[in-house]
Order: C-alpha cells, then structure tokens, then sequence
C-alpha cells in the first residue's frame, strides 16, 4: 500500500457490454457512493494490441486465469474444456482481446482508503453466474464459464477491476497519463477520514 493509504487507487474498466446495456450510470453510481474517489475518467475503444498489452503486464495472468476457470468447472462437477491451465488462459485472451476491442469501454480511477479491495467487493466474483448477490456482477447480468465456452467466447461481466495493489499499480499509467489523474478535495472525506468529526453543529 502507499504511504498515505487514502491514496490508494485502483482501476475500473466498464467494458462495451456495460455500455451497450445502458448501465453506464449505475455502475459508476455503486463505486461512487462508497465513499472512494473518482480521479479519472474517459471513454475509447482501445485496440486488440493494447488490450493484450493490458493483460500481459501480469506474466502469471494466463496461467491464474486458466487455473480459476478449471477450479469453477471442477467445483460444479462438470469437466473443462482442457486440463491445461496455459491453454484455456490462451483461448480467454483470443477471446477477450475480441470482446474487448468491440466498441467503446468506460475507464476511471478511483481513490480512497483500501480502494483495491472495496472496488472488487462491490464488482464481485468474475462469474456472473456464481458472484455474490448485491455486487455489480451478481446483480446486473448473468452469464457463465459454460455458455461462454460454448460460444467461443470471453465472459461479458460488465467491469475490469484491478485484481490488487500491484495489478493497480502497473494498470493504471497504461491507461492514464500522469495529468489525466486529478488531484483535488472532496469534501465528503473529512466525514470518513478525519479523527474528530468536529464543525458539525453550529
Ligand atoms: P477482470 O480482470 O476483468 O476484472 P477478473 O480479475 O475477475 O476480471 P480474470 O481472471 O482477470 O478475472 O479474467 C479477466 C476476464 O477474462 C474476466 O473478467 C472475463 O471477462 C474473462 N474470462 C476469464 N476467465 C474466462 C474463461 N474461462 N472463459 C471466458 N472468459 C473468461
Ligand atoms: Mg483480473
């Protein structure tokens, strides 16, 4: 964590299916009202070639992502499409780098105390099908492992969010430069950081 841990950012992605579901609003909405910060924001549609680059700044990331699509199959006792954790993370990035390139995403960076952890609880798990009720994920869509392998296809989940500190750190340059990230007050954090909550009453 850095120093002044109500500094910590994280990086959001709403990606073109929360677009095309007219859900731009209410995903921003459910980062907003948690109290954390939104210090940049823009919308594009980025390249096969960048997002590739994007999933590439973790060397790990193929292997973790295969191993967590193999243990939910196993988990429902239904056999994956491969054993090899290399090989399905492969196929996910074929099919992401399509997915993701399609039309215009939504990225923002948010800031505030424990931003890494509080942006993925209120995301929730990557498969909508399995994800927490109440997170954007379990609530506002519904596909799974299954129906997106049948159709060749990544998982539509709406939201990218930096998996941890690290991840967050390395992602969020790629998609921002330096002055594109805002530096300022908002009022709303004297009431959730400051010791005293003094100058209340009158
Ligand atoms: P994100 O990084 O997008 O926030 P995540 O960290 O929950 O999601 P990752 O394992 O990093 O999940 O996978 C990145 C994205 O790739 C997922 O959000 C999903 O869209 C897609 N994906 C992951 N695994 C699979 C899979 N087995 N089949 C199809 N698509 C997948
Ligand atoms: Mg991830």
């Amino acid at each position: 964590m850095e120093q002044d841990g109500k500094k910590e950012k994280t990086l959001v992605i709403i990606k073109p299916d929360g677009i095309q579901r007219s859900l731009v609003g209410e995903l921003i909405k459910r980062y907003e009202r948690s109290g954390l910060k939104l210090v940049g924001l823009k919308m594009f549609v980025p390249t096969d070639a960048f997002i590739e680059q994007h999933y590439s700044l973790d060397p790990d990331w193929k292997m973790k992502a295969g191993e967590k699509a193999i243990a939910a199959y196993d988990k429902k006792g239904i056999a994956p499409p491969s054993r090899e954790p290399l090989e399905v993370g492969e196929k996910v990035l074929r099919n992401l780098k399509k997915y993701l390139s399609s039309g215009p995403v939504v990225t923002m960076v948010w800031q505030g105390m424990h931003a890494v952890e509080i942006v993925r609880k209120i995301t929730g798990g990557t498969e909508p099908l399995t994800s927490d009720v109440g997170t954007i994920r379990g609530d506002l869509t519904i596909d799974s492992y299954a129906v997106a392998d049948t159709g060749d296809r990544a998982v539509r989940n709406l939201i990218h969010a930096s998996g941890s500190h690290e991840e967050a750190q390395k992602e969020i340059p790629l998609w921002f430069k330096a002055e594109e990230l805002i530096n300022y007050r908002l009022l709303n954090e004297s009431i959730l950081y400051d010791v005293n909550l003094g100058g209340i009453l009158e």
